[in-house]
């Protein structure tokens, strides 16, 4: 039975991570998101429902479109089988009803984040003012037993210690460098982290957050096709980085007490 539940989630993942592109593609554009059929933004067709199935159809029309044959991204299979994963994931690995319900929305926000950074440079501020909304809630459930804190006071703390963490990054650049380094997107986004997981959460993951920007931007430094002017999209660093905190963040803190 636990593999048809299984499998049903997996689908029900995999569906949201649909949702989830279309959001991905028309959030940065300002477009009504519930709205509008899908088309294609080559030919600008309309999309039948039997070309528009999860996962699915990416794989029989080959990665085109059926009418103009222009090629369609990878990012829509890629953000359909990672959410269709995550969904499967936290499903197995949490017994409580509301820990999956919540985690499983949060994942969604944070994909949809991760890509529009990642295409656009942007993070909208509806996905970071729900992720704060989702951060607040939570303080007011039942405990999940997860990193997550669920004590009001640790929780606006946190968010305000992350949003200025940030801050005061970007008004350094500015006034030392002269540079945009980051937007308040970023600060933003780093204010939902401190309100799901307190303070403590904020130092490690600006540290693991930097590292891994400077682990993927040295090579194309080195090239000389980036300067350290070039714009880099810190927030899918910063998702990766909280994720990270997520699952190890005890084990981290542990090792630093010890
Ligand atoms: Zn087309």
């Amino acid at each position: 039975m636990i593999f048809f539940y299984s499998f049903l989630i997996f689908l029900f993942g995999a569906s949201l991570g649909s949702f989830a592109n279309v959001c991905i593609y028309r959030l940065p554009r300002d477009k009504q998101i519930i709205s509008g059929r899908s088309f294609c933004p080559g030919c600008k067709k309309k999309i039948n429902w039997y070309d528009n199935l999860p996962l699915i159809s990416y794989i029989l029309l080959n990665a085109k479109c059926r009418n103009c044959d222009r090629y369609i991204s990878a990012r829509y299979l890629i953000v359909e089988l990672i959410t269709a994963i995550s969904f499967l994931f936290i499903f197995l690995c949490f017994k409580n009803l509301y820990t999956i319900i919540f985690l499983s929305i949060l994942i969604l926000i944070l994909i949809m984040i991760f890509f529009i950074d990642l295409e656009n440079f942007i993070i909208p501020d509806s996905l970071n003012f729900s992720i704060m909304g989702l951060a607040l809630v939570k303080n007011f459930l039942p405990s999940f037993n997860t990193s997550l804190v669920h004590d009001i006071n640790q929780s606006l703390i946190g968010g305000i210690i992350g949003y200025f963490s940030i801050w005061l990054i970007i008004f350094l650049y500015k006034t030392l460098k002269k540079i945009d380094g980051m937007g308040l997107g970023d600060a933003k986004l780093m204010a939902g982290i401190g309100l799901l997981f307190g303070w403590q959460s904020i130092p490690l993951v600006l540290f693991l957050s930097s590292i891994l920007g400077l682990f993927f931007v040295a090579p194309s430094l080195l090239k000389k096709q980036k300067t350290m002017k070039s714009e880099i999209p810190f927030g899918p660093f910063i998702i990766i980085a909280m994720l990270i905190y997520f699952v190890f963040g005890d084990f981290f803190y542990g090792l630093i007490l010890v």
